[in-house]
Formats: C-alpha cells, sequence, structure tokens
C-alpha cells in the first residue's frame, strides 16, 4: 500500500482522540493533527496545526493550504466541534465529504427536528420558542408531558421534562440560565420544547458510504430514561430488541441520516422505541463518545477507530461483524455536587466477574456537577460476558461496589449589604 496521510481534526481535550491515533499508527497513517485553537492562543503558538476551528471558513483555507505540500487521503473529525470543519475542508480537496450543511443540521437541534419532520422521520411534536419569552405566557399551550432543551449543547445537557405548567415554568427558566451560563446570547438563543416521547432507548453506530447505512453496533439503554433529566448510564449491545424491531430501528437511523444530508463515515443515532415504533432522538455525525469504544471490536480485531480510519482514506474492510460476546459500558453518573475527594472500591469492583476495566476520569479536589448543568462524567465502567444480561448485572455490580467521597462545596459568595 502507498504512504497514506489524513488530517485529524480534534478539540484540546477530547477523549477520543487517543484511540483515533492509536488506530492512524496501527494502520501506519501519517496524521497530521489539527487541534482547535483559540485564535489569540493559535497566533501565539504559531504552530500551523492550531486553528481556530469557529471561524470555519478561515479555518477550512489555513487547512487547505496546510496540506498542499503534504497531501491527505482523508479529513477525519474525532468529534461534534470538528464535523462541519472537515465537511468544509473535504469538499475543498475533492475528498468523500458530508454536506456542510447536513453536520450544522446535525449538530443544532432545531434544524434537526425540522430536516426530518419534513422527510418523514417519526420526531416528536417540537416547537421553539425565544429563551427571552416568559415562559408563564405560554405554559398553558404546550403539550404535556415536555422536554425542555437548549438547542446547541450535548451530553443531555440543561435537558429538562416536565409535566405540568409549573414544572414548565422552572424547567424553561433553569435551561435559560444554563445556555447563558454556557455564554449564549439570550437574546438571540431559542429553546426547544417537544412531546416527551415514552419507551426504551437504544443507540445505533453506524457507518455510512454514499448515503448507505451499515450497522455496526445496536446499543440497549436498560436503565429507564424518564426524567426529569437525562443521564445516560449503561450501554449494552448486543442488542435484546427483537430482529424486527432492530430492523425498524437501522431503518429509521438511515433515513435520518439521509434527511440531514449525512452520506459519509460515522454516525451516532438515538431512538426510543415504543408500540408506535422508532422514534428519532438525535443523530450525530461522528462516533460514539467518551471512552464507550473500547469495547467494540470488529472482524479480526479492529477497533472501532480502526475501521472508521480504513473506511474514510477508502480501503475495503474485511468485516463489520462484531467480534465476541455481549459487551457493556456504563458512564458512572454524577450522584451528587460537591468536591470529588476519593473513590474508594476500585479493587473489588475490578474482580467483578465480567468487568474489563474502571476508568475514573472525573479529577480528584474539584468540584462534580451533576446534570442538567453539568456535562460530565465520573468515569467509565467497561464489562464483557456470555449474555447481555449478565453483562448488565455486572456493570450494576460493580458500580454498587464503588463509594464516592464528595464533601459540600464551599462558595464564596461576594459580600452584600446585609439585612438588618
Ligand atoms: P443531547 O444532545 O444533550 O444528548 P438529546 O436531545 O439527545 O440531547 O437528549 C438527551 C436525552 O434526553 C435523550 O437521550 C433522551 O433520553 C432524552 N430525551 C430528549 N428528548 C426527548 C423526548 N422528546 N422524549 C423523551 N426523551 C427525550
Ligand atoms: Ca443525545
Amino acid at each position: 500500500m502507498r504512504h497514506r496521510r489524513i488530517a485529524l481534526l480534534s478539540s484540546p481535550t477530547s477523549y477520543r482522540t487517543p484511540a483515533f491515533l492509536a488506530a492512524a499508527e496501527r494502520l501506519k497513517l501519517e496524521v497530521i493533527h489539527i487541534v482547535d485553537t483559540p485564535e489569540a492562543l493559535a497566533r501565539e503558538w504559531r504552530r500551523p496545526e492550531a486553528i481556530d476551528f469557529s471561524q470555519s471558513e478561515a479555518a477550512a483555507a489555513r487547512i487547505v493550504e496546510l496540506v498542499r505540500e503534504r497531501p491527505v487521503d482523508a479529513v477525519v473529525p474525532v468529534d461534534d466541534s470538528a464535523t462541519l470543519l472537515a465537511a468544509l475542508v473535504a469538499s475543498r480537496l475533492g475528498l468523500p465529504h458530508n454536506d456542510p450543511d447536513a453536520a450544522l443540521a446535525a449538530r443544532d437541534k432545531l434544524r434537526m427536528r425540522e430536516r426530518l419532520h419534513a422527510h418523514g422521520v417519526p420526531v416528536p411534536r417540537f416547537r421553539p420558542y425565544p429563551a427571552a419569552i416568559d415562559p408563564r405566557s405560554i405554559a398553558q399551550e404546550i403539550e404535556y408531558p415536555c422536554v425542555v432543551k437548549p438547542t446547541l449543547l450535548s451530553g443531555s445537557r440543561g435537558v429538562i421534562r416536565a409535566d405540568h405548567p409549573s414544572e414548565f415554568v422552572a424547567a424553561f427558566e433553569r435551561v435559560r440560565r444554563i445556555i447563558a451560563s454556557d455564554g449564549g446570547d439570550l437574546e438571540r438563543a431559542v429553546i426547544l420544547v417537544e412531546r416527551f416521547v415514552p419507551g426504551f432507548e437504544v443507540a445505533l453506530e453506524g457507518l455510512l458510504t454514499e448515503g448507505q447505512l451499515q450497522v455496526l453496533a445496536l446499543f440497549d439503554k436498560p436503565d429507564p430514561l424518564d426524567g426529569p433529566f437525562f443521564e445516560e448510564t449503561i450501554y449494552v449491545t448486543p442488542s435484546r430488541l427483537t430482529e424486527t424491531t432492530q430492523k425498524a430501528v437501522a431503518e429509521c437511523a438511515g433515513r435520518a441520516a439521509a434527511a440531514l444530508g449525512l452520506r459519509t463515515g460515522p454516525i451516532h443515532a438515538e431512538l426510543r422505541v415504543n408500540d408506535q415504533g422508532p422514534w428519532l432522538i438525535e443523530v450525530a455525525g461522528r462516533s460514539i463518545g467518551g471512552l464507550c469504544s473500547t469495547i467494540l471490536e470488529f472482524g479480526t480485531g479492529m477497533t472501532l477507530e480502526e475501521l472508521i480510519l480504513t473506511h474514510a482514506i477508502g480501503e475495503p474492510i474485511t468485516s463489520f461483524e462484531r467480534r465476541g460476546e455481549a459487551v457493556g459500558v456504563m458512564m458512572i453518573p454524577i450522584p451528587r455536587s460537591g468536591i470529588l475527594r476519593r473513590v474508594e472500591g476500585i479493587e473489588e469492583a475490578r474482580t467483578v466477574p465480567g468487568i474489563l476495566g474502571i476508568e475514573i476520569t472525573a479529577k480528584l479536589n474539584h468540584p462534580l456537577v451533576p446534570l442538567p448543568e453539568g456535562a460530565s462524567y465520573l468515569g467509565f465502567i467497561f464489562a464483557r460476558a456470555r449474555t447481555p444480561a449478565e453483562v448488565e448485572e455486572a456493570l450494576r455490580a460493580a458500580h454498587r461496589q464503588l463509594v464516592f467521597r464528595i464533601t459540600p462545596e464551599i462558595r464564596l459568595q461576594p459580600v452584600t449589604a446585609m439585612r438588618p
């Protein structure tokens, strides 16, 4: 095989980067690793690979310039922050790419709902409201139960269920504060309100080739996700849904990708299934997040990232079959806010049969912020066993061994006039 080179685009802190770099090394691909860096820092560093992704047009032009001398076979985004830029760059280089518009729609929940609805993909009834509106003035017209959410955040941040008008008013105001604390402009921001879709949730990991979807793994999320907040916890594959339902899920995810205009590369879709069939919650033009991909292996031992990179450079893939037994991962939820002092029981948890590993990713002596405001997990537990049920049980048993010592955070308040 001739010498191959890729441009890998990532944020500076993505959990996903090491897995992609390791995959490139095993595949003997040379990597130009381009890292999202705020303009001021990028100028100071003068490293050509430090580029501000938020200025997507200028960033695309710089990357095209950068690879002129060192041509690449593919432009691979590691996470959501890079999908738009990767699409822009690949289109200018004449490489297979997603429509930049599709990359945008996959990141903006309102655009996504509009496109999916327009293409007949089953989505809950939805309506955008200006973030600045007084929620009391609309609380009576909402259909309950509903879900209130920001359009541009991720990781379930700010996603809140409300069952009646007073919960709605509180949820709306809370989402507004979350958008503001994230730097959003409340005069222009939109808050999405949609019907709550009851049902069982799954996540589909897939790979698109010229618009055709190949399912790589379908994960069940066996913990009920009924709100008011929607913390991700357990993912287990293979799915325990019937063949027929799994087919319907895959078909729905494929239609959703097509509706958005995603045509190439990985997708990660979330769907809910109830007696009316699958409903599309979200589809992203990237692979599964966090450290979750660690548990996946394909064909003769390829990692998910090796599969994605092989596909990106247009090499044939010998097998999309997932190898081995049932596997699962638990994203360890944050039980309460405070300062994480210590984690006990890790050794005991590791000895639970079926447990492959435990990674605590939260930093000790740092504040923990639970949902809906927070944006991270305590860490990950990985498991493998004969059946999905055994995987789920192993994850729960290991989690029960863990004790998180969290002390209250003492916030220093600015002194204001004391009341008499
Ligand atoms: P994010 O991009 O932050 O992950 P999502 O829209 O995917 O936001 O919502 C996060 C989770 O909240 C979903 O995985 C699902 O469990 C729940 N959720 C979101 N919208 C709905 C809805 N309309 N009905 C039921 N559950 C929902
Ligand atoms: Ca989601």
